[in-house]
């Protein structure tokens, strides 16, 4: 499962540079396609805030 909280994410758009393209951005990022996600981390990384969950990171 990936989700972003809201209450921590500052749109900084870092986690929208995602390899698969699992997020968009519709004037916030969304988590558009989870299913392209291959658990690469990359996205928890960059978050500064941690508001980027993924349960294989
Ligand atoms: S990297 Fe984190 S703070 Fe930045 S847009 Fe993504 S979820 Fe929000
Ligand atoms: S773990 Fe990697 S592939 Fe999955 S959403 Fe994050 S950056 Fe994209």
């Amino acid at each position: 499962m990936i989700w972003i909280d809201y209450e921590k994410c500052t749109n900084c758009k870092k986690c929208l540079h995602c390899p698969q393209g699992v997020f968009e951005d519709v004037g916030y990022i969304i988590v558009a396609n989870p299913e392209y996600c291959n658990g690469c981390c990359y996205c928890v990384q960059v978050c500064e805030v941690e508001a980027v969950h993924v349960d294989e990171c």
